[in-house]
């Protein structure tokens, strides 16, 4: 086991795997899990190659990535977690999925292990509400892609205690991360603030105010934006923008969040983004 400790990673999907690595990299050792039985491998393999490249352009020292390589399990029952002393859980965006994972996975935990959700929208209240120990349960909202973007959005249920969050904006900064901390409120900041913000764009577009490409410049030289609102959605998925929309819409009950029906209709019709090489640009293979 490595001098930090030992951190779980429940879910080693696009979130999980960048979380794994940067807690990896800060000298944790890591044992990743995941509901499908090929997961945990194949993140340990992906984590692997990255650390490799960048070893290769001279980010990592080459000992390095072979350190944080080797301090990675994957493990495939939650009875193999250990005694973590924290467990991030980054399963997919439903409550009864991550309900069911971190109730199964909380008797792991240590007296004082953090049991820490990256939910972008679901509440951290009502997770917590779930466990044992809601004064121990937090929300850690990384950003995608997890070891590039600094922040961490560290989100304070209403029984959350405040040593557990001096604790995890203390890890978080151990992570090599910035963490501000917000309490539990839809959407929390980021996805409160961002989300309408892109919204309002797709209603300029269905109400042909601009092209796509005009709202996306006015929005990058005009206030500074490194992306445009349009572009960003397709980055982050349109289907993504559409679940959060509604969890604002439905949870806030204001009509201000109410989704762009253009939105609806792009994902209806399958056009998600980069993912699916078409959202409100186009992304050939
Ligand atoms: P993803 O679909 O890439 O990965 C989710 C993983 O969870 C999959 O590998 C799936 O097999 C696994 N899973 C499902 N049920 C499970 C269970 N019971 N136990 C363990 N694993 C299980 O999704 P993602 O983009 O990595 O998102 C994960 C979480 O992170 C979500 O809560 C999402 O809202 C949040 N998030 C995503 C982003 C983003 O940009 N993708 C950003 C911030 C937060």
């Amino acid at each position: 086991m490595s001098d930090k400790g030992l951190a779980a990673v429940l879910g080693a999907g696009t979130m999980g795997r960048g979380i794994a690595q940067v807690f990896a990299q800060a000298g944790y050792a890591v044992r990743i899990f995941d509901v499908v039985p090929s997961a945990p491998e194949a993140a340990a393999g992906f984590i692997g190659k990255m650390l490799d490249k960048a070893a290769e352009k001279g980010k990592l020292a080459p000992a390095d990535a072979a350190a944080a390589k080797a301090r990675l399990t994957p493990v495939h029952s939650l009875g193999d977690l250990g005694r973590p002393a924290i467990v991030v859980e980054a399963a997919t965006e439903k409550l009864e999925v991550k309900l069911d994972v971190l109730r199964a996975a909380e008797p792991s935990l240590g007296d004082d292990g953090i049991l820490a959700s990256n939910t972008s929208s679901i509440s951290i209240t009502q997770l917590a509400a779930g466990t044992r120990r809601p004064e121990r349960f937090v929300g850690m909202h990384f950003f995608n892609p997890v070891p590039l973007m600094k922040l961490v959005e560290v989100v304070r249920g209403m029984r959350t205690s405040q040593e557990t969050v001096d604790r995890t904006m203390t890890l978080a900064k151990e992570l090599g991360k910035t963490p501000v901390c917000c309490n539990d409120h839809p959407g929390f900041i980021s996805n409160r603030v961002l989300m309408p913000m892109i919204n309002e764009a797709v209603f300029a577009l269905q109400e042909g105010v601009a092209e796509p490409k005009a709202i996306d410049e006015i929005m990058k030289l005009g206030c500074n934006h490194p992306m445009g609102p349009l572009e960003l959605a397709d980055l982050i998925g349109l289907d993504v923008c559409l679940h959060i929309l509604e969890v604002l819409h439905r949870d806030l009950g204001e009509d201000r969040y109410r989704p762009c029906p253009l939105l609806r209709k792009l994902v209806q019709g399958g056009r998600l983004g980069r993912k699916s090489g078409e959202g409100f640009f186009a992304y050939p293979a």
